[in-house]
């Protein structure tokens, strides 16, 4: 190796180390933040001592390293899935493919999965997993046989199986990987009539459901409409009274981000005028195109060059705006930057963008945050919807449809006969039409993100004891575990 060469890998390294630690020091406080928020709800709650501390450790996290051969080498590569709690089964949650995922965040973020489907009522315990890579690295021949091998390890010890452990996609991981895996676990295990269910998010076509991509995103968009049906919480952030009012703060425009973005401009009249990416910031006070901006991120990989870039990065978070989404990635918001958020009303889609002392500081300050755990419960909703189209092997929607088509004809000409009229044509097309799968799915996830808001507001609007959303929604989520764990005898 040349001198040159050498001195540049020291520089790689040294760049890696500093970055590792970094993350290192950033997960360690995320896992800290979820479990101060756990302990004040315990305490609200008089939960038992023990109790509360078998509920907040968690269960179990398997480290693997296995070797690839790739590129003429053996690679190896660091991947983990962590349960958090088993009180119901199977358990739940994404794999995301991060250069710096560890220990400490797969384990926070695994005890969030398990708050999280308490909270919705889904009856699945908490899992994460991670895969240490960083997929731009590789090519997707490549990613593809790492994936495999991944799920070999992980089904090996039925950390993937659809009774006891059941993955999804997350940060760096979509469609793709998951059809992998779910078609790897399917090789393990021909006979398994159910094999499909291993793995959730999986392309339509693939045992996929409708609405699942879009699922985060459109959770987002459903609790901020249900946000803004509880005047006394609008109140509260001294906003206006309609959604199309605001002007929204993104940061990450990636899955959920981008689906929340979308759907909030499109559908619900709202203004983004600020788009934080890794590599600078779109600003437009009068509304950013979002497909726009999208299409050209997927055909540049950059937000560079599109209308309104400015190099600045998260200090935009800070920029005056009615509503910030943080959609990124966790810790974004801590102790420096709280005191200068301006925004009244902060929805996190991403997992932990708000470390405890963040947090804290902007409780303080009166800003109104709904909380990760209920807000990004989209994925985990539809997720839940598409195990049990794989367990039932049928689509929704799929026997009714034509029936209700039928009877709802036969009222419209009943109808008719009566008034000896004919029926309003623009709104005949929409009365006639039986749900499809996804008609069915947007309403099942509408409900559900409905309900877990309005669970939470209800018990922080009723209680002066509970100081915000987060601790509410924490409290109804232990509550629920502690029950469970009593009824088993635990
Ligand atoms: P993603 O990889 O599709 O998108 C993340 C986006 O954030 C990317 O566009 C990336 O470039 C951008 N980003 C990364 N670092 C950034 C930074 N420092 N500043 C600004 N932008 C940055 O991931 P995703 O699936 O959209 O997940 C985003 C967050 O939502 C994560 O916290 C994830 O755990 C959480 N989440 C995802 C789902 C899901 O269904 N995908 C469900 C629940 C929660």
């Amino acid at each position: 190796m040349l001198a040159g060469d050498k001195q540049i890998e020291l520089i790689l390294l040294k760049k890696f180390n500093l970055l590792t630690s970094i993350m290192d020091k950033k997960s360690s406080a995320f896992l800290q933040s979820v479990e101060t928020n756990f302990d004040r709800a315990s305490e609200l709650l008089g939960l038992s001592d023990d109790l509360a501390k078998k509920i907040k450790v968690t269960n179990s996290t398997y480290v693997v390293r296995f070797g690839v051969r790739l590129r003429n080498q053996m690679q190896t590569f660091t991947g983990y899935r962590s349960v958090h709690s088993e009180h119901l089964e199977p358990v739940k949650g994404g794999i995301r493919y991060a250069p710096y995922a560890n220990q400490n965040e797969v384990e926070a973020l695994a005890s969030l999965m398990t708050y999280k489907c308490a909270l919705m009522d889904i009856p699945f315990g908490g899992a994460k997993g991670a895969l240490a890579i960083d997929p731009n690295d590789w090519t997707n021949k490549e990613l593809e046989k790492i994936t495999r091998r991944f799920t070999q390890e992980l089904a090996k010890r039925d950390l993937i199986s659809p009774s006891q452990n059941v993955p999804a996609p997350d940060v760096g991981t979509g469609e793709r990987e998951m059809a992998w895996m779910a078609d790897e676990y399917k090789k393990l295990n021909p006979t398994n009539l159910n094999a499909w269910a291993c793995v959730t998010g999986k392309p339509l076509g693939r045992g996929g459901i409708a609405g699942r991509t879009e699922a985060t995103g459109r959770g987002v968009q459903y609790t901020l409409q249900e946000f803004f049906r509880h005047k006394e919480d609008v109140e509260k952030t001294g906003l206006t009274s309609k959604l199309s009012d605001q002007r929204i703060i993104i940061q990450g425009l990636g899955n959920v981000g981008y689906h929340a973005a979308l759907f909030l401009s499109q559908q619900d009249g709202c203004r983004i005028t600020h788009v934080l990416e890794k590599d600078g910031a779109i600003i437009n006070e009068n509304g950013i195109d979002i497909s726009e901006l999208y299409l050209h991120i997927q055909n540049t990989s950059s937000i560079r060059g599109y209308r309104g870039f400015t190099s600045s990065g998260s200090e935009m978070l800070e920029a005056d705006a009615d509503i910030l989404i943080p959609a990124a990635m966790e810790g974004v918001i801590n102790e420096e930057n709280a005191p200068l958020i301006k925004t009244p009303l902060i929805i996190e889609a991403a997992n932990g963008p708000i470390t405890s002392s963040g947090d804290e500081i902007l409780r303080q300050r009166g800003v109104i945050i709904i909380p990760d755990f209920c807000a990004n419960a989209g994925g985990v909703t539809v997720s839940y919807f598409e195990w049990i189209k794989n367990l039932t092997h049928i689509r929704f929607g799929r026997m009714q449809r034509r029936q209700l088509e039928s009877q709802f004809e036969s009222l419209i000409q009943g109808i008719e006969k009566l008034q000896e009229k004919s029926f309003p044509p623009d709104l005949r097309d929409s009365v006639l039409s039986g749900a499809t799968e996804i008609n069915l799915v947007r309403s099942g996830l509408e409900d559900t993100m409905r309900e877990g808001y309005n669970a939470i507001t209800t018990l922080w609007n009723q209680n002066k004891n509970i100081p915000d959303l987060r601790t509410a929604a924490m409290m109804i989520a232990v509550d629920r575990i502690a029950k469970s764990y009593i009824s088993i005898g635990i």
